[in-house]
């Protein structure tokens, strides 16, 4: 089993990078239309970040505001038609903000050059050509977007990725400083999003020398950021967390997420968890399946003073339960890689109803 990953193009790192952004986009101005589109979070407005994007006349700046939802089809291809009818083809796309606005560039990236709805291209492989240069400054660690190949977007029938080589940033700037500002919630569900994606992908059959290089190296630093003595919050533990994200995103893309994930996917798409939130919920109900994981991520939960929803599967009927375990089951890739090629024999729909009424 062979994976032909494609990473991102060129990383800058450290504190204060995200002021080599003009010097990075000038050489990239020249083509098509000649003006990049900014795409940043909402909660950057009126701070001062903004001022230090290198706009010209022609550049284009949208707030995307993702708290009322994760990406969707619709989003994106609204704001494909926006920038194509009203500006033209940019040269390129910057995106700036947390894992969410990460898959709203990627996409959009993708989007302006492909004809159509994005609902056509969601899964591996179906985009036909490639898209405009794509920059990504995350705003949060842990969902390892800044470096997937996936552009996870919800669409009318499906939740899922535009999943493709020409998915991945050509550029991604990681500046630890921006991170800082991030709320307790987030940074906590956010950081465990990584630590989870680094005990999966080392915990199943498809895990090898290079993926474990990449999660061994991740879990040091959420021990450090998350767990041991100088954990807690701290610009020495962003600069860690930073790296962690990155280096978890690169072992699951050699491997791949398991039970927690496929769990998950259920909870975000028949009720509307976030991605990172609804890995928490899920993950402490696993110790059967992650011993050592599931214990740690008890302790973390502790050290960091975090409370997790308790008996939330008493509100769910039974209908509810089974759609989610529906959305679960139909992830072989996931269950395969978690339990082995026998994993028909444990995984039904009722064995995952019994997972999701642990909650
Ligand atoms: P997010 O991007 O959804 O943002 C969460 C919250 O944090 C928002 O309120 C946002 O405004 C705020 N925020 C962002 N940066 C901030 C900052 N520096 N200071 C203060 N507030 C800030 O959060 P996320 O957890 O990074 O991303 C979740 C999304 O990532 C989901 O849509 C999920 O599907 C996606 N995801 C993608 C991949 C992938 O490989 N493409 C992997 C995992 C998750
Ligand atoms: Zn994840």
């Amino acid at each position: 089993m062979f994976k032909n990953f494609k990473n991102i193009d060129k990383v800058v790192y450290g504190r204060g990078a995200f002021s080599l952004i003009g010097e990075i986009l000038a050489s990239k101005r020249n083509s098509n239309d000649q003006f990049f589109v900014f795409i940043v979070d909402e909660y950057f407005r009126n701070k001062a970040l903004i001022s230090r994007i290198p706009l010209t006349e022609k550049d284009v700046l949208l707030f995307e505001n993702v708290d009322r939802h994760e990406p969707t089809t619709e989003q994106i291809d609204f704001l494909r038609d926006e920038i194509l009818q009203k500006h033209g083809l940019p040269a390129g796309v910057v995106g700036i903000g947390g894992g969410s606005i990460m898959d709203i560039a990627k996409a959009v990236s993708l989007m302006l050059t492909n004809e159509g709805s994005s609902t056509l291209y969601q899964g591996l492989n179906l985009i036909k050509k490639p898209g405009v240069y794509h920059l990504g400054v995350p705003t949060i660690s842990g969902t390892g977007a800044e470096c997937s190949s996936t552009a996870v977007l919800t669409g009318p029938v499906k939740k899922l990725g535009l999943k493709c080589e020409w998915t991945v940033f050509n550029q991604v700037i990681l500046d630890p400083e921006l991170i800082a500002s991030v709320p307790d919630n987030w940074w906590f569900n956010t950081g465990m999003d990584t630590f989870i994606h680094c005990i999966e992908s080392e915990t199943g059959t498809l895990n090898n020398a290079f993926s474990h290089a990449y999660a061994e190296q991740a879990l040091k630093l959420c021990y450090d950021v998350f767990l041991f003595e100088k954990s807690g919050r701290s610009a020495e533990n962003d600069d860690k967390l930073m790296v962690a994200s990155l280096m978890g995103g690169l072992s699951l893309s050699y491997s791949e997420v398991g039970v927690c994930h496929a769990l998950s996917y259920g909870l975000s798409k028949i009720l509307d968890y976030r991605h990172c939130y609804a890995n928490c919920v899920v993950f402490q109900h696993l110790g059967d399946i992650y011993q050592k994981g599931v214990h740690e991520f008890e302790q973390m939960v502790v050290k960091n003073k975090i409370s997790l929803p308790k008996n939330l599967s008493a509100d769910w009927n039974d209908e509810t339960i089974t759609k989610m375990a529906n959305v679960a089951f139909n992830l072989p890739h996931m269950w395969d890689h978690a339990l082995g090629e026998n994993w028909q024999s444990t995984v039904t729909i009722d064995w995952i109803k019994s997972l999701y009424k642990r909650m």
